[in-house]
């Protein structure tokens, strides 16, 4: 898995196309597991969220927890 992330700087960066499965990934910093489908908000709050074209988005997120900022490529939309 450690192979999905890319980090640059303070931010870490996850593409969500080379995740298999349902797109669960654990947090970089402390292994909390974000669901991008998981609408209630309770384990990361959406900073920023930007549709590139149909067919994919991309989203920043900071964990609630260690509140690490992690960019998201590759979601679906
Ligand atoms: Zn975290």
């Amino acid at each position: 898995m450690s192979a999905v992330f890319s980090n640059s700087k303070n931010t870490f960066n996850v593409n969500l196309s080379e995740i298999e499965g349902v797109g669960d990934f654990p947090c970089p910093k402390c292994s909390t597991v974000f669901s991008p489908d998981d609408l209630t908000k309770d384990v990361y709050t959406i900073l920023s969220l930007q549709e590139n074209d149909n067919q994919s988005a991309s989203m920043v997120i900071q964990c609630n927890k260690c509140k690490n900022i992690i960019n998201i490529n590759g979601l679906a939309v």
